[in-house]
């Protein structure tokens, strides 16, 4: 949700206040299925409670019950075969009514289907896209919860698979008249200027914009995501979403109104805390350079809008854990492990993620692999200097779950 950049006090640098380190998850390398075993408590076989009519002929366990205490551990339950077209809703049963916990489906390969954070009524609800094997129940203490017993009934009901639907994004380098995201304050703030980003970058507007859309045109071109810019066009027929290019946060590169799982809101905005990156310009990074840096976070914002959760590889345009170099070069979507914050295990396959919510787009003929990153034209003396000392986190895993 919220790139939150960290800068340590070397001379001529600000210094952020570091919000957060994610945290080490002992258990998180182990053997999945291992955890799946042997970590796992099932409080009840039972298949196919036949509650109602829709559900008799679905096996797997009717309800999971463990006890998870204090943080970084996590318990996995698998609950057995999940298909296209049904749709489970979670509840509480028991115990863990006045607790908060985080609770998470993975399919059979580990990859993240939904996460939501149960407490009292809370019902977590999935609608199966595609067939799997297993799903597995993960369930971890919230950041505000010393965790204890739990116990979820299971449902299942019959649902027609819904459609990928595509979705359309403005680019707002125009001003901003209060512009208000994740329930922030609105800001107002006047059009994108290269000179925004620091000296370096006076009279390079127009550069620094082209490497913006050109580096998020190639992270979605294989999917039905459709990018325009305020260059281009006024804003189109609605629904579409908005990514804001202005303003300045004293720790945030970036911020969207939330993580919007199989988004079901196509009509929400982000914004690329422009002024922020002027802090970067200690890195002498060329215009193109820049541009690849401010794209990175704007796809970041984008993919967050349209369901995608935090990862912890670098490569990975929503990662949330690497270095501001990093952050520099030509990140992708790819499968990758989820920041612990998430869950202190698993994927996020965000190819299938987005092809899964708004679809392939056919006229991409194919989705070649990672080309090699960026290579960073800047001083190889100052990044050295620099590389330890500029981190990037993510304020995110503060209130991820608030
Ligand atoms: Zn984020």
């Amino acid at each position: 949700m919220r790139h939150l950049l960290s800068v340590a006090a070397i001379a001529g640098l600000t210094t952020f206040n570091f919000a957060c380190t994610p945290q080490t998850a002992s258990n998180a390398d182990d053997s999945f299925l291992g955890l799946v075993l042997g970590a796992g408590t099932v409080a009840s076989t039972r298949t196919g409670d036949g509650s109602t009519a829709t559900d008799s002929s679905v096996a797997g366990l009717s309800e999971a019950a463990g006890r998870v205490v204090g943080h970084g551990v996590f318990r996995m339950i698998d609950l057995g075969p999940g298909h296209a077209g049904e749709r489970w809703t979670l509840a509480n049963s028991g115990p863990g009514f006045f607790s908060r916990f985080v609770v998470v489906l993975f399919d059979a390969d580990y990859d993240l289907l939904i996460r939501e954070v149960l407490s009292g009524s809370v019902v977590l609800e999935h609608l199966f896209r595609r067939d799997t094997d297993h799903v597995y129940l993960g369930v971890m203490s919230a950041a505000s919860s010393p965790g204890g017993d739990f116990a979820y009934s299971v449902h299942r009901a019959q649902a027609d698979v819904p459609s990928p639907a595509a979705q359309t994004v403005w680019l707002n380098f125009a001003a901003g008249q209060n512009v208000s995201v994740h329930g922030r304050s609105g800001i107002s703030f006047a059009a994108f200027d290269g000179a925004m980003l620091g000296e370096r970058y006076i009279g390079q507007t127009t550069a620094i914009k082209a490497s913006i859309v050109q580096a998020m045109r190639e992270d979605y071109a294989p999917y039905n995501v459709t990018i325009i810019t305020s260059d281009e066009r006024e804003p189109p027929e609605p629904p579409y979403s908005v990514l804001h290019f202005g303003g300045d946060d004293s720790g945030l590169l970036g911020l969207a109104d939330n993580v919007d799982r199989y988004n079901r809101n196509p009509s929400q905005n982000a914004v690329v805390y422009i002024r922020t990156f002027a802090n970067y310009s200690v890195m002498e990074l060329e215009p193109a350079e820049m541009g690849q840096m401010v794209g990175n976070v704007a796809s970041h914002e984008l993919g967050h809008l349209l369901g995608l959760y935090h990862t912890r590889d670098p490569s990975d345009v929503m990662d949330s854990t690497g270095s501001a170099w990093e952050l520099a070069t030509n990140q992708r979507f790819g499968r990758t492990p989820l920041e612990p914050s998430v869950f202190l295990t698993g994927m996020e396959n965000t190819r299938r993620m987005l092809e899964q919510t708004v679809g392939l787009n056919t006229a991409f003929v194919t989705l070649a692999e990672p080309a090699g990153k960026l290579e960073l034209t800047s001083k190889a003396l100052l990044r050295s200097f620099v590389h330890d000392e500029i981190r990037l986190g993510c304020g995110t895993c503060l209130a991820l779950d608030d």
